[in-house]
């Protein structure tokens, strides 16, 4: 199949802390591929995938951050156009999960009304430093009418799973216009 035939095209952003793991979440899934040294994204806006879901060819275009969440803003443009926002924090780190709600409230400010959202809990694979309780993840999640998957960007736990329920939540919200 060439990369060019596709029935639908989803804008899909990732948000959260900066190392999290957004940069090796998107590599992992858009290159299958991981690296222990990889060096952020700076000049590189998104990377495409295309995922066979049901009958359909769907063309995903995931944007990554490139570094701005260090300075807490990310530009409303970034928001612009979004039909799926995954919030990634990493399970080793409290405080990237406490500040999930500060990204929810970015988005409520600046995305679309019915974007669709996931909560991505990532570093999976290293059980042994949770910080992160997985029912706790799962409450907020469900308050927050959220779906949760906890990933391992070093595995590959989960990636390719998270990201073809993002696509999922998109389908099913039908804030999409067919191309
Ligand atoms: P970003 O700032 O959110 O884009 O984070 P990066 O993708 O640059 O990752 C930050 C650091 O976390 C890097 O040192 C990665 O090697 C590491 N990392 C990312 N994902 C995982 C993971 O799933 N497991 C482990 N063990 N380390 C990870």
């Amino acid at each position: 199949m060439s990369a060019e035939q596709y029935d639908l095209l989803f804008k899909l952003l990732l948000i959260g802390d900066s190392g999290v793991g957004k940069s090796c979440l998107l590599v992992r899934f858009a290159d299958d591929s991981f690296s222990e040294s990889f060096i952020s994204t700076i000049g590189v806006d998104f990377k495409i995938r295309t995922m066979k879901h049901g009958n359909r060819n769907i063309k995903l275009q995931i944007w990554d951050t490139a570094g701005q969440e260090r300075f807490r803003t990310i530009t409303s443009s970034y928001y612009r156009g979004a039909h799926g926002i995954m919030i990634v924090y990493d399970t080793t780190d409290l405080e990237s999960f406490e500040n999930v709600k500060s990204w929810l409230r970015e988005i409520g400010r600046f995305a679309n009304a019915n974007v669709s959202k996931l909560l991505v809990g990532n570093k999976a694979d290293l059980e042994s430093e949770r910080a992160v309780d997985t029912a706790m993840a799962q409450a907020f999640a469900d308050e927050h009418g959220m779906k949760l998957l906890e990933t391992s960007a070093k595995t590959a736990q989960n990636v390719e799973e998270a990201f073809l329920a993002m696509a999922r939540e998109i389908e099913d919200a039908d804030n999409f216009q067919p191309i």
